[in-house]
């Protein structure tokens, strides 16, 4: 065996995967087919949640330090710094219900980068569990592990391992080679967009609807949003020729574009894998599921698809794991993902063109002034309401959500945030000094487990909590005595057997 697991894309999400399966005890092997890194800016940033994961692993300051360039790109090509539904402007991150719980505005090579040398630093400074040029071309898993044919310059080459993860993004060669079922919605538009400032372009109309398509213009960029025409191969990169054309078609003014940069062709198909492990192979972000960008979802869907697998598979790859605890994964992500594809889908019914569809779209306008509307809309954009199932029963209402970054003084007075805490990556039981009796039943475990005496600044109704390695609450206590069964219950669930 070459790895215990092989990542396939050294995306974003396949650079968190390794870095978390790493932190955890495992050997990844990224395999990837570009040669460098891609420049391409796609994603602008990341939600709350992803956000929040990156700062336990200590990447904060690394992030904040692309915010103030981010918010000045985000007013400049949308004159807005809300978020949006549909295209409507309108979800104001100051009126939300945990404001201080937002994303990061960085560019994704920016992000790329920030976890490539993350993922080094855990790596003893070695780049060498990312090998670039590699290019899956085949795959085959039996009972013992995953073997991968790859396409490299030198040749071909064929690398083993117990698991593999296909983080290879929305045309996922892993998903297709191993049989994943992907099934879906058609596409109802096109979006394409070059990076350019050919002069021809101040004939355009300004940004909006026309009779054909949807014109969308910010400095340096331009895109056209068509209903119909979808090409054949959708994989053929965007020409300059397509690009004018459809400028054509949306605007009936004719632009020569001298030269293309940054050329994009996306649809809104949406997709999602039936299932998120087929055997010993599993997927995650882009390559689990596919559907358009609005509302900027899908980095930090793949994120967390990558923070909630890479402490579980690693626990299975060394032999730590519970009983059935790799199956959480799907049982987890599954759900959540399913809902971003639901919400996408809403997003392309009101961008379609037409009288009717104009009229609902003033009415969701109007309707996000309403404070409870816009926090609706937020918390689903965001993924701040996803609760996961927890297979005990458990009460407090932070039970199987994502933890904020609670601040907490310690027993010499001073204050740590709770992801301060975080950055071994191992489970983590913060404890009220009052509570004692929940520190003592996670005796058994405290060679797999963080503990710390502390008391929660942020909440009357928190004293306790056990927190997973990907930030999830397993278990919380409000001030009363702590419920020690079912912290064990949660402790047998997610933690090597005592
Ligand atoms: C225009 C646009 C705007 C977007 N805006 C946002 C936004 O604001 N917010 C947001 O959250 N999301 C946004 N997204 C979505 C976001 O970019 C994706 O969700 C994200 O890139 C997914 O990351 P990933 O790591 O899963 O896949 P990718 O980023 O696609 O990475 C996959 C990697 O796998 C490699 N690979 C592919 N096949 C193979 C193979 N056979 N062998 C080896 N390597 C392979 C690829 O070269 C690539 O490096 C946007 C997308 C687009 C197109």
């Amino acid at each position: 065996m070459d790895a215990d697991v092989i990542v396939v894309g050294a995306g974003p999400v396949g650079l968190l995967l390794a870095a978390e399966l790493r932190l955890a005890g495992a050997r990844p092997l990224v395999l990837e087919r570009l040669a460098e890194p891609g420049a391409e800016p796609k994603a602008r940033g990341i939600g709350a949640l992803a956000t929040e994961a990156l700062r336990r692993r200590g990447l904060g300051e690394a992030l904040a330090a692309h915010q103030e360039r981010g918010l000045a790109d985000k007013a400049r090509d949308h004159g807005s710094e809300k978020g949006h539904f549909a295209q409507i402007f309108k979800i104001d991150p100051a009126l939300q219900e945990e404001p201080d719980r937002v994303g990061t505005l960085i560019w994704q090579p920016d992000l790329e980068r920030v976890l490539a040398a993350h993922l080094t630093s855990l790596t003893g400074g070695s780049s060498a569990a990312v090998l670039r040029g590699h290019e899956v071309i085949a795959l085959t898993q039996d009972d013992s592990g995953v073997t991968v044919t790859v396409g490299t310059p030198d040749g071909e080459r064929r690398l083993s391992a117990p698991y593999l993860v296909g983080c290879d993004g929305g045309r996922s060669a892993v998903r297709k080679l191993a049989g994943f079922d992907f099934p879906g919605t058609e596409p109802t538009s096109v979006v394409r967009r070059v990076l350019t400032d050919a002069p021809g372009l101040d004939k355009l109309p300004e940004s909006g609807w026309t009779g054909t398509g949807m014109l969308m213009r910010a400095p340096g960029m331009v895109a056209t949003v068509e209903f119909d025409g979808f090409p054949e191969d959708r994989g053929l990169p965007l020409t300059a020729e397509e690009m004018r054309a459809s400028l054509f078609r949306v605007t009936g003014v004719d632009v020569e574009l001298p030269e293309v940069r940054g050329g994009l062709r996306f649809t809104d198909g949406a997709r999602q894998a039936a299932t998120y492990r087929v055997g010993r192979v599993l997927l995650a972000g882009d390559a689990a599921h596919v559907h358009s960008p609005n509302g900027g979802q899908g980095l930090n869907l793949g994120l967390m698809d990558a923070v909630n697998l890479g402490w579980k598979l690693a626990a299975t790859v060394t032999g730590r794991a519970p009983e059935g605890l790799l199956d959480t994964y799907t049982a987890e992500r599954h759900p959540v993902g399913a809902a971003v594809l639901h919400n996408t889908r809403a997003q392309s019914a009101l961008l379609l063109p037409g009288a009717h569809v104009a009229a609902m779209r003033d009415i969701v306008s109007d309707l996000l002034d309403f404070l409870e509307v816009n926090r609706y809309f937020g918390r689903m954009l965001s993924g701040l309401g996803t609760r996961y199932e927890l297979p005990y029963p458990a009460t407090h209402p932070l039970a199987g959500r994502a933890c904020p970054d609670l601040r907490l003084v310690t027993g010499t007075g001073g204050t740590r945030t709770l992801s301060e805490l975080c950055g071994s990556g191992r489970p983590l039981l913060v404890h009220a000094p009052f509570q004692p009796e929940a520190a003592e039943a996670a005796q058994p475990w405290r060679g797999a487990l963080d503990v710390a005496e502390v008391t929660v600044r942020d909440r009357d109704d928190l004293a306790s909590a056990l927190i997973r390695p990907d930030g999830t609450v397993a278990w919380a206590s409000g001030p009363g005595p702590a419920d020690t069964v079912t912290l064990t219950a949660a402790l047998r669930a997610w933690l090597p057997p005592a």
